[in-house]
């Protein structure tokens, strides 16, 4: 079944808004045919509606990089569906690790934050991973499981077709460390099994599942090689457009 890729970038805590949307109208620039593969960027809610702009006549997709699970209310800090909406998002990294090890989002919080997100209709891209102790403990399958069954609880098939999973292994993250691609394809081809456990094949078949841990220009080719690898979401290497628009240009 084509699945077909996607390739984002994780703007994290960088850029102003006149900053983000010079960065956003130069990736616009280099995907404007890009048909057959998606280009998602997010960037901070601050320069989110300047970034929404940028892009506006391009392929390039927008997202958040968190929600809340509400519309509105009491929720200090907290940004809603309807606000990422409104400024311009149509897709939103939940579970991401710096989230989960910095800020101590647990499973149950981000399986709020994914229901959240689909009953307003945005896409979430939901990360899993393990961190380096867990890896060499041999638990990185069960820690995959752990975090698959309790980010996806009460989540629907109608609904879990809708999402987009990233397998970003901890210490892949901004060390400069990539998973080999055994590794990588590895741990997706689990993930997949995993989704047509709770699902059906049918259904693990289309959903993407996305890479993230040091992708750069001169991993991605390979990367995107292995058979359940759909695309990259990528830190560092999206902060510039020449190394970003490079990863988007893979050749596999
Ligand atoms: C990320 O933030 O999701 C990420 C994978 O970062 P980096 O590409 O810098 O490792």
């Amino acid at each position: 079944m084509a699945r077909r890729p996607l390739i984002a970038g994780n703007w994290k805590m960088h850029f102003t808004a006149a900053e983000a949307a010079q960065l956003a109208s130069s990736i616009a620039r280099g995907c404007r045919n890009m048909g057959d593969r998606e280009v998602m960027i997010a960037p901070p809610y601050t320069a989110m509606a300047a970034v929404a702009a940028a892009v506006q006549d391009s392929p390039v997709l927008v997202a958040g990089q968190n929600v809340c699970w509400e519309k509105e209310g009491a929720f200090t800090g907290e940004i809603s569906p309807v606000m990422l909406k409104d400024a311009g998002a149509s897709m939103v990294i939940l579970g991401h690790s710096e989230r989960r090890h910095i800020f101590g989002e647990n499973d149950a919080l981000v399986n709020r934050r994914v229901k959240g997100a689909l009953l307003h209709d945005l896409v979430p891209v939901l990360c899993v991973g393990e961190t380096l102790e867990e890896r060499d403990a041999g638990q990185t399958f069960a820690v995959l499981e752990n975090q698959m069954k309790a980010g996806l609880a009460d989540v629907g098939a109608e609904e879990a077709g809708r999402l987009v999973i990233a397998y970003e292994p901890v210490w892949a993250i901004g060390t400069g460390r990539t998973a080999t691609r055994e590794q990588a394809q590895d741990a997706h081809f689990f993930l997949r099994g995993m989704l047509a456990g709770l699902y059906e094949k049918k259904l693990a078949d289309t959903v993407r599942i996305l890479y993230g841990g040091s992708v750069k220009p001169d991993n991605i080719d390979s990367l995107m090689a292995e058979p359940d690898i759909d695309g990259a979401l990528v830190g560092g290497a999206a902060l510039k457009s020449e190394s970003f628009l490079r990863i988007v240009q893979y050749t596999a």
